[in-house]
Parts: structure tokens; sequence; C-alpha cells
């Protein structure tokens, strides 16, 4: 989500998945969350944002549309989290932890509004150049390091929820996209999907 009238991505400058690979790389290490660490507690690192200059709000009633857990607004460097999703992310909840480490990447990846003023045709925009593709492919990257998954001889699914806090559909789809990286397969990863943060 990237804005709290927007629930479709909207096109950015083009990452490859190795790029959004490096940032959230970059973005653990500034944060003292070294990729052997694998899974870190969301609340402590929540709080931690302050010092880099990242704000987060916890939205009162009306302030988020109807289903919409969280948004990002780049400009003001704040992130806008429901109170439930923040308190399940504080609870290290696999689908809140997503939400917020998505709503990062818009952050991270330098999501300006700027680039969202652009329309286009249904399926115009590739999944690479998709400000949601690219948010969801950094909250992988950052949540399911794969420095780390390869050290640990992690492989399937259920081995990554469980190391990782992660939802099973997320697990399922970074083991799945690794494995077809591996294969020599140019998939593009995660489709752009709307109200997609497992
Ligand atoms: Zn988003």
């Amino acid at each position: 989500m990237f804005g709290p009238s927007v629930t479709n991505g909207f096109r950015v400058p083009p990452r490859r998945t190795a790029d959004i690979r490096r940032h959230a790389t970059h973005v653990r290490r500034l944060f003292g969350l070294p990729l052997e660490q694998g899974f870190f507690p969301m609340g402590p690192f929540i709080e931690s944002w302050t010092e880099w200059g990242i704000t987060y709000d916890i939205a009162s009633a009306g302030d988020l549309p109807p289903g919409v857990e969280a948004c990002c607004l780049p400009e003001k460097g704040v992130i806008l989290l429901s109170e439930r999703t923040y308190d399940m992310a504080c609870r290290d909840n696999p689908r809140a932890r997503f939400t917020v480490i998505h709503e990062l990447g818009h952050l991270a990846l330098s999501h300006a509004r700027a680039f969202h003023r652009e329309t286009a045709a249904p399926g115009a925009i590739k999944p690479y150049e998709d400000s949601e593709w690219q948010a969801n492919q950094f909250a992988a990257e950052f949540l399911m390091p794969l420095a780390d998954m390869q050290r640990k001889g992690l492989t399937t699914t259920n081995d990554v929820m469980l190391e990782y806090h992660v939802s099973h559909a997320a697990a399922q789809r970074r083991v799945s996209q690794l494995a077809k990286m591996q294969n020599g397969i140019t998939g593009k990863g995660f489709g752009a999907r709307q109200r997609s943060k497992p």
C-alpha cells in the first residue's frame, strides 16, 4: 500500500531483484541486523526507526480506508500503521511483519510520489517497475535473506516459515522464486497483487 487512496501499484523506476536485495541488505546492516541474524523481533526494530529519521504513526479510526493495514507517506518519511497491524507486528505475527517491511520498502526504494501521477492501462506496468512488486520483493529479501537461507540450508516452505516467522504463502513464494532462479529460469518473481501482503 502506498498512500491512503492507492490500492494498485504505480510505475516506478525499474529495479532488478538483485538490486532490491542489495538495498534490503544495506538497510539491515544500517539497523544493526546482519543477514546471519535471520529472524529479528519486530517491536524493537520499529522503535529504532526514529534514529534514522523514520516516523511511524498509529492510524486513528478513519485515517486508513477499510481493509487497509498500513501505508507509506514517502515525502514525510512516515509509515502509518493500523493499530491492529502495529499490535500484531509487535507480537511478530507473520502477516503483520510482512506488511511493516513492505511499507519500509517503499521508503528504502525511494518510491517518491512524483512517480505516482502516471496512469497506465491494466497490465501495462511490468512487475519489476511496479511499486507493489518492488516493495513485496524488498520485504521478502529483508525478512528471508538469501545468504542466510543458503547458509542454514533452508529449502522447504516449512523450514522458511519456522525460521523467519513469515506466512506459509510468503515462504512458499520465496522458495519457489529461488528455485526458479537457481534453475536459470527468468522468473519475474512475485506478480503485482492487490492487497498482497501476506
Ligand atoms: Zn505498498
